[in-house]
């Protein structure tokens, strides 16, 4: 991945009639992003959402972003996202094994825990196996700036 490449965790809401159409494939062949579909609800004559994980530089996100509104496509962050509370946290590790994204991860030679929110695809899997609930849950309700 080059060096100024980002990720973001974005919803997609398309409208009825369109929810077939190929934009996330343009997405990649003509913007240059690449992408890692979390979860879809899309039925071909209703509206559908998409949650996915958005990789590229920031010039091909702003691009990709103008299109996708260019395409009647409502883009969203994820409306929730992943907290930990550092000072109940014990780095007991259980977390880890359950993490599907890497985003929790035991770090050598001290053995602690560490979060990476950028890699976090707020499955919320970490919240119900966290022994002292250092792991949480709370809103995020910015929608992403005009394009
Ligand atoms: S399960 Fe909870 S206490 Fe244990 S390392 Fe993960 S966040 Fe910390
Ligand atoms: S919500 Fe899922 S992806 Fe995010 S840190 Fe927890 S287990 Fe990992």
């Amino acid at each position: 991945m080059v060096k100024d490449t980002y990720s973001k965790m974005l919803i997609l809401r398309f409208p009825k009639g369109r929810a077939d159409s190929p934009v996330v494939c343009n997405l990649a062949r003509e913007y240059d992003l690449t992408f890692n579909i979390l979860n879809a609800t899309i039925y071909p004559r209703k509206e559908g959402v998409m949650v996915l994980q958005l990789f590229g530089t920031p010039q091909n996100f702003e691009r990709g972003m103008a299109y996708l509104k260019q395409e009647g496509i409502k883009v969203q962050k994820t409306e929730e996202e992943i907290g930990r509370n550092e000072d109940v946290c014990t780095h007991c590790g259980t977390c880890t094994a359950v993490c599907p994204t890497g985003a929790l991860a035991v770090s050598r030679p001290d053995m602690h825990v560490v979060f990476d929110q950028e890699k976090c695809s707020v499955c919320k899997l970490c919240v119900r196996v966290c022994p002292p609930r250092a792991m949480n849950l709370h809103p995020v309700d910015d929608l992403l700036p005009e394009v």
